[in-house]
């Protein structure tokens, strides 16, 4: 028997998920949380065995590639157990990727476990080099702690990539610097630009924005930039850095549209799947989950309904010196 495939309106194949676990973190950064932020009580949450029922699902009808995020995903408790039961798909071959997207501050304890579940890769965010700006920037965050769990990973073994995001006037004096660490220490390292989520005012969020064309005018000041054929499938484009023989990517939603490739959809830590980060339309998974106990037919129609509605990209747009389709929606729950 083939594979199924999840084919949305516009041709494209949907073949991944990321899923958000949690909507709590234990950082507070400053462009994707309030510092006094009220978080989720814990019946509004997917328990575990429904995000293994759900991501099992997805599975089952062609996707083949998972990432984990959150909110922080290395918090949720049981967290491990999850991983556990879904490297049983890596195992039968159905799923070809289970990945996360993490702020490093457990992979002291969980670096070793995430590689024996079958993970191979991971993306660690970190937005400057510098302890104290670190503080500054994550609230609550312990440099040395999040550079301890980078040592960790790289130590088991898992592939690195570190996501840093663009923040005038925050980190826009550290480009060379992490350019140069993140290729010495043979880790990709992706800008990210500043989206307008969550509820932060308009004026920070045009202040903050650092567009990456002037990353990459920056990169060619002082390093030999050579361009990377497109890959096809995900946000980011990359460039190699000659020197330090490492690739330095872009994720540039607000200057460069990448939506006519869109392979993914996102299942939020309440079950609400997302089939376009920037429109505020979703379905809810959660109620044909709890609904229908036992059986996977209605959850598999649902999907299939949601994937037909997927819209053809998104209306994120500060070309006009305002915040034009802004979401309300936080990050952490959603999942970045
Ligand atoms: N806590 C994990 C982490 O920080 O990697 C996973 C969740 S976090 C929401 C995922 C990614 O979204 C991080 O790389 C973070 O920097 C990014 N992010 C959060 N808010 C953002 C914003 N407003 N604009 C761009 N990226 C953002
Ligand atoms: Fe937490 Fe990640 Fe958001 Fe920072 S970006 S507050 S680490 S969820």
């Amino acid at each position: 028997m083939s594979t199924p495939e999840l084919i949305d309106p516009y041709q494209r194949k949907v073949s991944y998920l990321r899923v958000s676990v949690t909507d709590r973190c234990d950082f507070r950064c400053y462009y994707c949380m309030a510092e006094e932020m009220t978080f989720l009580p814990k019946k509004e949450l997917l328990t575990l065995e429904e995000l293994d029922r759900m991501c099992s699902t997805f599975v089952d009808m062609g996707v083949t590639k998972l990432r984990i995020t959150g909110g922080e995903p290395l918090v949720r408790k049981g967290i491990m157990t999850f991983f556990q039961s879904m490297s049983r798909h890596l195992k039968s071959g159905a799923l070809k990727e289970l990945t996360l997207t993490t702020n490093g501050s457990q992979l002291s304890r969980f670096a070793k476990p995430l590689y024996e579940c079958g993970v191979r890769r991971i993306n660690i965010s970190i937005d400057t080099l510098n302890a104290k700006k670190f503080g500054e920037i994550t609230k609550r965050g312990d440099f040395k702690k999040v550079m301890d769990g980078i040592d960790a990973a790289d130590k088991a073994g898992l592939k690195i990539k570190l996501n840093a995001v663009a923040l005038k006037g925050t980190n826009d004096d550290e480009l060379h610097d992490m350019v140069e660490w993140a290729g010495k220490r043979g880790f990709d390292l992706t800008w990210i630009e500043v989206m307008p989520m969550g509820d932060m005012g308009e004026a920070d969020r045009l202040s903050q924005y650092w567009p990456l064309s002037d990353i990459r005018k920056q990169l060619n000041d002082r390093w030999t930039v050579e361009n990377i054929p497109l890959n096809t499938g995900g946000p980011a484009t990359y460039v190699r850095i000659k020197e330090t023989g490492g690739r330095v990517g872009f994720i540039t939603p607000l200057t460069h549209n990448f939506c006519e490739s869109c392979n993914r959809v996102r299942l939020d830590c309440q079950g609400q799947l997302h089939m376009c980060l920037g429109q505020e339309d979703d379905a809810d998974m959660r109620k044909v989950l709890r609904d229908n106990p036992g059986d996977n037919q209605p959850l598999r129609d649902a999907i299939n309904t949601a994937i037909a509605r997927k819209p053809k990209g998104h209306d994120f747009d500060y070309s006009r010196q305002q915040i034009q389709g802004e979401m309300r929606r936080h990050m952490s729950h959603t999942g970045g």
